[in-house]
């Protein structure tokens, strides 16, 4: 089933729950061995791609791109044309997990540090016991040589969790997904430093709000250069609204 997408800033975002976006590749994807590559999109990404063509050309490529942030989905209600609600990397790769854990499926872990990968992994298998996490490689590796993909290639596993930032993650997947035969490739950003332990998401009070960002920005000062992006992208939506009014 084809999921239908809204547009933003020339993106197309999927339209559609969190809870339906995992069924559907389940169904679609890992149950028929068929690939797929996702990309959880914020406002940052958005921005970044408008302003990068070979970015832009990677997000082309991929099946589907999600709505990570509430940015985006009020961006889509300023535009008339709703999302139904965010779907962030953490949540769609936690979802993922538990399907994974359900049905005994297999993971392959890609990124991050040497010991935040070792102990995400520790994490991951304590809290979903069923699945199997086939490998794991840190995200300090030879892209020329690129031994890991070989690896992939050779394990199969149905789920594929990269976390190599933006836009490497991204990059990397476009590069390789090709040879692959099957598996469900997901860039996750700092999730893995999250399953470690190494950095905490906001409590629920904080995402309830809507106000996640603002929980990072004051525990990592250093993201505000990167959370510039944000106010400048709700310009240019005001801008394409005043442009679609016309
Ligand atoms: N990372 C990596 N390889 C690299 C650069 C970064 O594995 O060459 C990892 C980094 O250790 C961290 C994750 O990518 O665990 C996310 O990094 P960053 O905070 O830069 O990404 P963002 O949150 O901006 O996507």
């Amino acid at each position: 089933m084809k999921i239908p997408t809204v547009e933003i800033l020339n993106v197309p975002f999927i339209n559609t729950t969190l809870n339906d976006f995992t069924n559907q590749l389940l169904n679609e994807h890992t149950l028929k061995s068929k690939k797929a590559f996702i990309v959880t999109a914020n406002p940052e990404i958005v921005m970044y791609a408008n302003q990068d063509s070979d970015y832009m050309k990677i997000l082309n490529k991929a099946d589907y791109i999600t709505p990570d942030g509430i940015g985006i989905v009020k961006a889509a209600n300023k535009l008339g044309k709703p999302l139904p609600e965010r779907v962030t990397g953490f949540d769609l790769m936690k979802d993922l997990l538990e399907k994974a854990d359900e049905y005994q499926m297999s993971v392959y872990l890609l990124g991050a540090k040497h010991e935040v990968i070792e102990e995400a992994k520790v994490n991951i298998e304590k809290t979903y016991p069923n699945l199997k996490i086939v490998g794991y490689h840190d995200g300090y590796f030879d892209w020329e040589t690129n031994k890991v993909a070989d690896e992939i290639d050779a394990l199969k596993p149905d789920f594929v969790f990269v976390a190599l930032g933006v836009p490497r993650q991204e990059k990397w997947i476009s590069q390789n997904i090709d040879r692959f035969q099957k598996g469900v490739f997901m860039g996750v950003g700092g999730c893995f430093d999250v399953w470690a332990g190494a950095v905490k998401r906001a409590p629920e009070f904080w995402q309830k709000v809507h106000l996640e960002w603002f929980y990072r920005l004051i525990n990592q000062p250093s993201r505000l250069g990167r959370m510039m992006a944000i106010p400048k992208f709700m310009m240019k939506i005001n801008k394409q609204k005043a442009k679609e009014r016309r």
